[in-house]
């Protein structure tokens, strides 16, 4: 389901692929054994930690969001017919629930205007592509695709399928705008670099009037990492950096207005950074 925020004069919908449990926690991260879980488990359960499987929850969840000037989608999910290492349900995909929401929430592929990638990974650029007659072509016609030029690079020198499937028919139907990882395409949207989980991750800040909000993609995965911000995930790029950027992060947006746009937390999936106590903590909602 979408849900609406509102932002000064932007709106913001949350739009949904799947929320399911996913990975174990030492999956995700190393240090998460079941000792080290334990304090946490009450309010992790059942919401971010599936207490049947003992896995985390993890959605995956594009923003739509409509600027006076633009409709743009930042994040586009894992997509279908992708064919995709890790994790096996994420592979192969059928399920089109995620453009039945985005028309849902009253936007029809053809009206959006740019899409924005947090970074390249399967869960965040899926949708990018469809398989039409043998081939990938853009999902969004009419869109330009904003992509940090260092993920994009990096993408294309690894050779990677997800560069195949999902960048390089972007690229070849020249919709493709390659962008240092500061880029503002106006005062209302912008990119802020936030290296660790990729090596051209960047976190996209809304603003309209005083309001505020941030997309934060992969920087943080799981409410977990409020109490324990050193723990990066296990295929993070760069694990220090990584968590450099991460308590940065908080530490910046720890009790203020700005509405935080995550990933992979838990519905509604968007909230506040508050402090408690020692540790950081969420408070769900706009
Ligand atoms: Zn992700």
């Amino acid at each position: 389901m979408a849900i609406l925020q509102q932002l000064g004069d932007i709106t913001v919908q949350r739009i949904i692929e799947h929320e399911v449990p996913v990975y174990l926690p030492t999956d995700m991260f190393d240090e998460a054994t079941p000792e080290a879980l334990e304090p946490y488990r009450s309010w992790l359960e059942p919401k971010a930690l599936c207490p049947t499987s003992g896995c985390l929850v993890m959605p995956v969840v594009s923003y739509l969001v409509k600027t006076k000037h633009h409709c743009i989608l930042i994040d586009t999910c894992c997509g279908c017919d992708k064919s995709y290492a890790d994790p096996p349900s994420w592979h192969q995909r059928r399920n089109k629930l995620w453009l039945t929401n985005l028309e849902t929430a009253g936007t029809h592929p053809n009206e959006i205007d740019f899409v924005f990638c947090t970074h390249l990974h399967s869960d965040h650029c899926g949708w990018n592509t469809i398989f039409v007659d043998g081939r990938w072509i853009p999902t969004f016609p009419n869109a330009k695709y904003i992509f940090a030029r260092d993920e994009y690079q990096a993408m294309e020198d690894e050779g990677h399928q997800i560069f195949i499937d999902n960048l390089l028919p972007i690229m070849e139907a020249k919709q493709a705008i390659l962008v240092d990882l500061d880029y503002a395409l106006d005062d209302q949207v912008w990119l802020e670099p936030t290296i660790g989980h990729s090596i051209g991750h960047v976190a996209i800040h809304l603003k309209s009037g005083g309001a505020r909000a941030v997309m934060c993609g992969d920087l943080i995965h799981s409410p977990v990492q409020l109490a324990e911000p050193d723990w990066s995930c296990n295929s993070d790029y760069d694990l220090a950096m990584s968590t450099k950027t991460r308590k940065d992060f908080l530490n910046t947006h720890c009790d203020t207005d700005t509405l935080i746009l995550t990933s992979h937390f838990p519905s509604p999936s968007v909230g506040h950074i508050i402090s408690n106590g020692d540790i950081y903590d969420f408070k769900y909602g706009s």
